[in-house]
C-alpha cells in the first residue's frame, strides 16, 4: 500500500507516531501521511527527527517532528502538546517504541533490564495513551495502535523478557479496547514477525542465524516495514470501523502452525 495509496482516505486526520524516525515507525508515518493524514514524528535524537521530517516533506506529507524519549513523562506530555499546538487535535496514536536490552538465558535478566523494558515497552505506552485519550475522544473517531511482536504470541529463545512485554502489550490493547469503546476510540495492535530494520539486524546479519530464522517463516523471507504500515493504515481507516481489540500478525506465516 505504501507507494500505491491511491485515495487520500485519511485527510483531516492527525496522527502521532512514536519512535518514528526510522524502521517500522517511519514507514507507518510515511504511509499515514501518503493517505492524507498530517503526521507528527518523534524520537530521541534531533538529527534523526530533522531527517525524517525532511524525508516525509519530500513526499509532500504534512509532517512535523520533535525530540522525545517516550520513557520520560515530560517528553510524553511534550509530544501531545506539540501535536495540539500544530494541529489543535489528535485522531490517531501509534505507540511503537520498544527496547530490548537483554539477550540470552532469561534467568540472567537483571532488575534494571527488566524495569527498563517494563517502563518503556509497556508503562510508557499506557501512560501516553492515557494522556492522549481526551483528545482522541474529542476526535469522535479516535484510534490507538500498539506495536507488539510475534514474540508476544510465542516467546522466542534468548529474548524471553522482551517477549513477556510484548504479550502484555496485546493484553493491554484488549483491556483498553473494552474500556475506550464508549468514547468512540478503537484500540488495536500489530504483531510484526521479523522485519528488516536496525532493531532486528542481529537476526539476519550472520548467514547461519539468517537461515535458522528463515526456516521458521512459511514465506521464506523477512518482512518489510511498509508491510507493517499497510496493516496500521487499514486499522485506523474507516474500513476497519468495527474492528477493536484485535491483533494482526504480520509475519509471513510464522504463526500458521500454532
Ligand atoms: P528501529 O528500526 O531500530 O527504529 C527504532 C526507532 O525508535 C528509531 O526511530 C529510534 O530513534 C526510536 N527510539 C528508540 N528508542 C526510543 C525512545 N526511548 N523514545 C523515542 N524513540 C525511540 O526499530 P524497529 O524495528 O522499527 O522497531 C519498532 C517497533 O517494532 C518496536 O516496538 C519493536 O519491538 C517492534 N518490532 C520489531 C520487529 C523487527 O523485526 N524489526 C519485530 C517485531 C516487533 P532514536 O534513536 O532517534 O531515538
Amino acid at each position: 500500500m505504501a507507494s500505491s495509496v491511491a485515495t487520500k482516505f485519511l485527510t483531516d486526520r492527525v496522527a502521532l507516531v512514536t519512535a518514528s524516525t526510522k524502521g517500522i515507525g517511519f514507514a507507518i508515518a510515511k504511509q499515514l501521511g501518503a493517505a492524507g493524514a498530517s503526521v507528527v514524528v518523534c524520537s530521541r535524537k534531533e538529527k534523526n527527527v530533522d531527517e525524517a521530517v525532511a524525508a516525509l516533506r519530500l513526499e509532500n506529507i504534512d509532517a512535523h517532528g520533535t525530540t522525545a524519549h517516550v520513557g520520560d513523562k515530560n517528553d510524553r506530555t511534550k509530544i501531545i502538546n506539540f501535536t495540539l499546538d500544530r494541529f489543535s487535535k489528535l485522531d490517531i496514536l501509534v505507540s511503537n517504541a520498544a527496547v530490548n536490552p537483554h539477550y540470552g538465558d532469561m534467568m540472567s535478566v537483571s532488575d534494571s533490564q527488566w524495569d527498563k523494558m517494563l517502563d518503556l515497552n509497556v508503562k510508557s505506552a499506557f501512560e501516553l495513551t492515557k494522556e492522549a485519550v481526551p483528545h482522541l475522544e474529542a476526535s469522535g473517531r479516535g484510534n490507538v495502535v500498539f506495536v507488539s511482536s510475534v514474540a508476544g504470541y510465542s516467546p522466542m529463545n534468548d529474548i524471553g523478557a522482551y517477549s513477556v512485554m510484548k504479550t502484555t502489550l496485546t493484553g493491554m490493547s484488549k483491556s483498553l479496547a473494552l474500556n475506550l469503546a464508549r468514547r468512540n476510540i478503537r484500540v488495536n495492535t500489530i504483531a510484526p514477525g521479523i522485519i528488516r530494520t536496525d532493531f532486528s539486524q542481529a537476526l539476519f546479519s550472520d548467514e547461519t542465524e539468517k537461515q535458522k530464522w528463515l526456516s521458521q517463516i512459511a514465506q521464506r523471507r523477512f518482512g518489510d516495514p511498509d508491510e507493517c504500515a499497510d496493516a496500521v493504515t487499514f486499522l485506523v481507516s474507516d474500513e476497519a470501523s468495527y474492528i477493536s481489540g484485535e491483533t494482526i500478525g504480520i509475519n509471513g506465516g510464522m504463526q500458521a502452525r500454532i
